[in-house]
């Protein structure tokens, strides 16, 4: 059987690098010394941002990253789009008027030729240097499932060769290694909204859009029998719609890998009492996935 894979957050833990991005999008506005806007110390900016955040939480659903100016992915849904998020919810903050969010802007583009928070998110993400974090686990499961006979494959945001270099490093061996399709832009939208409600969270319905042309191509392509991914709405969502209108069978399962960071609304809504996605199984340990 076939099984396309995530790639980060499945093979990796990438909080550490999550982390990283955070902590250069926030350096950046401390290096700006915004006194008159009550930013001039590092201090100041935390408890700036902190606030944000607080305030972002208490409408998870609405912000996040976009694509084509329509949310693709929640803004807690992994430690790097937890970044792009709040760049989000500051751009959002410019459009409405907000004065602090728009001096830091206008600071940020006359120093830095930045023109958005979006941008800002952006190069922090382009600073990272860290190492990925392999998952131990993973790496036992994949080895097994390829000796099984199993096919495997990566499909995933990041580029080709940087996943390559991950296998090398993480020691898998070169005749028992998944296929790599990098650069799947996943996160991509195209022009025809497809939001499908997926459940609920609270008294909230959550939809998610499904309209992503790119990882469409590729799945109908591949024919996966089995998909597994750690963001509901990236990895996930266009799986379950593809299986409703039975364009794909994927009878092995569609598998959420649960991490540290999983938010708890998407596993409510998964899994809840009161709501739950069928298609969707929640995958705590690797031992869940075997057919
Ligand atoms: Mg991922």
């Amino acid at each position: 059987m076939r099984i396309v894979m995530d790639f980060d957050g499945v093979y990796t833990d990438p909080s550490n690098e999550g982390d990283a991005c955070s902590k250069s999008f926030r350096n950046k506005i401390v290096s700006l010394h915004l006194k008159e806007q009550g930013l001039e110390t590092e201090e100041k900016v935390d408890s700036w941002l902190g606030e944000l955040r607080a305030r972002q939480a208490s409408k998870p659903f609405h912000y996040g990253w976009r694509s084509e100016g329509r949310v693709s992915a929640f803004t807690f849904e992994d430690p790097f789009i937890r970044n792009i998020g709040l760049a989000d919810f500051l751009d959002g903050l410019v459009t409405a008027g907000d004065e602090r969010a728009t001096q830091v802007l206008s600071r940020l583009k006359t120093t830095e030729k930045i023109q958005s928070f979006g941008e800002l998110s952006e190069w922090a993400f382009h600073q990272l240097h860290l190492k990925k974090a392999p998952d131990h686990g993973t790496k036992a499961w994949v080895i097994e499932a390829i000796d099984r006979g199993h096919e495997v494959i990566i499909v995933s945001n990041s580029a080709t060769d940087k996943i390559q270099e991950f296998l090398d490093q993480a020691g898998y061996p070169k005749e028992r290694r998944p296929q790599v399709r990098g650069g799947a832009r996943k996160f991509g939208l195209g022009k025809k909204p497809r939001p499908i409600e997926m459940g609920s969270v609270g008294s909230e319905k959550i939809s998610v859009d499904t309209d992503r042309p790119f990882y469409e191509e590729a799945l109908l392509e591949l024919k996966p029998d089995a998909v597994i991914g750690d963001v509901f709405c990236l990895d996930l969502s266009l799986p379950i719609r593809l299986k409703r209108e039975k364009k794909l069978e994927l009878n092995w399962g569609i598998f959420y890998r649960h991490r540290d960071y999983t938010p708890s609304q998407m596993v409510e809504m998964v899994s809840g009492r009161d709501t739950q996605v069928p298609e969707v199984k929640l995958v705590r340990e690797w031992s869940q996935v075997w057919p």
